[in-house]
């Protein structure tokens, strides 16, 4: 995502600009993808010192609620904050940590919820996560 396209269609859906939620909105446009409310609210203070963690998880939630951003949560860690809000899987390196985005094709493929999910629970969504290491972590041959 290009810098200032979310701010900018933010903008034009009427949404008002105030310093902490360009802050907020900066953050998440530079790059911290997949980040948690607390490292956006570290990250944030850098551009609005004053910026309490509060308003951080308010402007937050409204862009989750906007259909913005979208939480995502990896296993049992904490909610993470994405930008990239279309039908995607994640990878996570095993060594470093790293999450990196793994398209999907076709938005409506497969992954739909099976029928059988109903035998053990009701399940109402699918999440994928590959494990692996990163082009930095790859053990070299
Ligand atoms: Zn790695
Ligand atoms: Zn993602």
């Amino acid at each position: 995502m290009k810098e200032g396209e979310l701010l900018l269609r933010l903008r034009s859906r009427g949404w008002r600009i105030t310093p902490q939620r360009r802050a907020v909105v900066t953050v998440l446009e530079r790059g911290a993808r997949h980040a948690t409310a607390e490292e956006v609210h570290t990250a944030a203070q850098f551009i609005v010192p004053e910026i309490s963690l509060a308003t951080v998880y308010n402007v937050l939630t409204e862009l989750v609620e906007m259909g913005e951003v979208a939480e995502v949560r990896l296993g049992r860690g904490a909610t993470l904050f994405d930008v990239n809000v279309a039908k995607h899987y994640h990878c996570i390196c095993d060594t470093c940590g790293r999450i990196a985005d793994v398209p999907v094709a076709d938005q409506n493929c497969c992954m739909d919820l099976p029928e059988l999910a109903a035998c053990c629970c009701v399940a109402e969504s699918i999440e994928v996560i590959f494990h692996g290491h990163c082009a930095g972590c790859a053990p070299k041959a």
